[in-house]
């Protein structure tokens, strides 16, 4: 193919406005699957995807599309919606020279829609808006048009309206695709530049780089360089992304595809790296900005002789996503485990998740927090507000646009879904990071018997300790068996008790249950109470069985 007649895309939209979808009629159109009635969003291969509806990681297809008498190669690169995985979505936007803007007809202009805008903006993508479920009853495209223009600027006669679900009008994004976004700018004579934009990590295979070729031509058996880690490697195998791998003998600079070349983890295919040929220097593409973690949570195994296990599960997991951060951890209450950094909440669910599913590891996750930069001096006695508004913009009649300063911790947890009941659905949601902010923020302990519980400790804003607090007391007292004696059970800032709950005390005779009559019985229940014993933990003279910190520390 010659560099004029490629074009490299993305997709990017809100949650649920139809990229996958889209994606589907794009690929059955160019031929590159089968049109049957099963093909439902055939880019998102993971399981975790298909279940939840959302795409998690970035997937490329290159399609092969006549038009005017010519061939022309389109390679498509399917994006995650949620702001959990925008890094996902920048990665993709560099390997691309336009984008497809997808928005429902009905639901108009989103969060999202605002926030993956920009980022091709940025990047001074050419964007194609896409208005799509245009057979919806409801659905409303002349509205939207309306928006676009007044929100993006974009003049109403450059979107294209379609229903990606019945295929109407789909041949037209194509010949868009075609005539608005403008071939790559590369140079084929020139030595091997190829940017690594994503990385899997295969068991068999080992590291399979995706790459976008900005300069030259790389072939199986080149000796290629890391310009990262300045290591040498052969390669293997190289080809395009049909979705499926498929091996081709070179690839040439404004290719989008795949290589091999015997790395051994992902480390060593950085994400952002360039990628040049022995003895053939040249100079390193700009790379991304590392995704920053901003979610916090530990993990442990549900059962210790688990840890090795699930040590190797999520070094194998973090190969395929390297934006999530590992560290050693342990807990007197749950053991050797470890302390995750994610993007967001939906990232650590989606992690979860796959661990559970394409590892089938059994663990305990505690309840989020975020990061907090501790200052010891009276700067924190500053009254911070919590919320502060910062801009607003009508999008129609009916829409505004909201722009609010929040702290982390409180949108991390429950604030999305709170928005979305208190709208009734209506309103979405985006943030991005906006550095650290002071805070009266207080260390709050939990004291069984006057006992504080080291497990226990966290942070909370000054506010919300009382609430914090009674939470976390009455977990507790659904799930510490009652003792010979009265437990009171303590959430206090320094000497102020915040919140209270008490245990009664309770005369425990298990064997009365067995009628005196069978001894092996009898025998079998203290073998029990035995071993349950034995993960208990003592604070002062009180047993806490391992399950009442597991109900207070993980999530729900
Ligand atoms: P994504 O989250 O942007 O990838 O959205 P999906 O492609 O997964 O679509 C979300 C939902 O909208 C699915 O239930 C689709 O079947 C539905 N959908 C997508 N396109 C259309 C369309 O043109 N018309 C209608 N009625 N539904 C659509
Ligand atoms: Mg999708």
């Amino acid at each position: 193919f010659l560099v004029e007649d490629i074009r490299n895309f993305s997709i990017i939209a809100h949650v649920d406005h139809g990229k996958s979808t889209l994606a589907d009629r794009l690929l059955e159109l160019t031929g590159t699957i089968d049109k049957t009635k099963n093909n439902k969003q055939v880019l998102d291969k993971l399981q975790v995807e298909r279940e939840r509806g959302i795409t998690v990681k970035a997937q490329t297809a290159s399609l092969f599309y006549s038009f005017q008498g010519k061939q022309y190669l389109l390679n498509l690169i399917d994006t995650p919606g949620h702001v959990d995985f925008s890094y996902e979505v920048s990665r993709s936007l560099s390997a691309c020279q336009g984008v497809l803007l997808v928005i429902d007809a009905n639901e108009g202009i989103q969060a999202q829609t605002v926030a993956n805008f920009f980022l091709a903006f940025e990047a001074q993508l050419t964007v194609i808006p896409v208005i799509n479920k245009i057979d919806l009853k409801n659905a409303d495209p002349d509205m939207v048009e309306k928006q676009i223009e007044k929100v993006f600027d974009i003049p109403s006669d450059e979107c294209i309206k379609i229903s990606a679900k019945l295929g109407t009008n789909v041949e037209s994004v194509l010949q868009a695709v075609i005539e608005r976004i403008p071939p790559p700018k590369v140079h084929r004579k020139n030595p091997l530049r190829a940017l690594v934009f994503d990385s899997t990590f295969d068991q068999y295979r080992g590291v399979i780089a995706n790459v976008a070729l900005f300069d030259g031509v790389v072939s199986k058996g080149d000796k290629i360089v890391s310009a990262h880690n300045q290591k040498t490697y052969e390669v293997n195998e190289v080809g395009v992304l049909n979705p499926n791998e498929k091996s081709t003998h070179k690839l040439y600079a404004g290719q989008v595809g795949y290589l091999i070349a015997g790395m051994k983890d992902v480390t060593e295919a950085q994400i952002g790296d360039t990628l040049y040929l022995h003895n053939h220097p040249v100079e390193p593409l700009p790379g991304f900005k590392s995704a920053k973690p901003m979610v916090f949570a530990g993990m442990y195994p549900v059962d210790q002789s688990e840890y090795n296990n699930l040590k190797s599960a999520i070094e194998k997991l973090t190969l395929n996503d390297s934006s999530v951060t590992v560290h050693r951890d342990s807990s007197l209450a749950l053991g050797a485990g470890w302390r995750l950094g994610f993007l967001g909440l939906l990232h650590m669910e989606v992690f979860n998740q796959r661990l559970e599913q394409e590892y089938n590891a059994a663990v305990i996750l505690t309840t989020p927090t975020v990061p907090y930069k501790a200052v010891l001096s009276s700067a924190k006695l500053i009254k911070a507000r919590r919320a502060v508004q910062q801009n607003m913009m009508f999008i129609d009649q009916s829409r505004v646009m909201l722009k609010y300063l929040f702290p982390l911790n409180e949108i991390v947890v429950d604030f999305y879904d709170s928005l979305k009941s208190l709208s009734s659905g209506y309103a979405s949601f985006d943030y991005e990071d906006a550095g650290y902010q002071t805070a009266e923020l207080v260390k709050m302990d939990i004291l069984l018997n006057g006992n504080i519980v080291e497990e226990l400790v966290t942070i909370v804003h000054k506010d919300k300790a009382h609430t914090v607090g009674k939470t976390i007391c009455e977990r507790l007292k659904d799930t510490l068996p009652r003792q010979l004696f009265e437990i009171a059970i303590q959430a206090a800032i320094g000497s102020k008790i915040v919140a209270r709950e008490t245990v009664k005390p309770y005369r425990k005779n298990v064997l009365a249950k067995c009628y005196g009559g069978d001894i092996t019985r009898k025998m079998k229940l203290l073998k029990r109470q035995a071993e349950g014993k034995k993960r208990m933990r003592k604070i002062g003279n009180i047993e806490v069985p391992k399950d009442a910190f597991i109900k207070v520390l993980k999530t729900q």
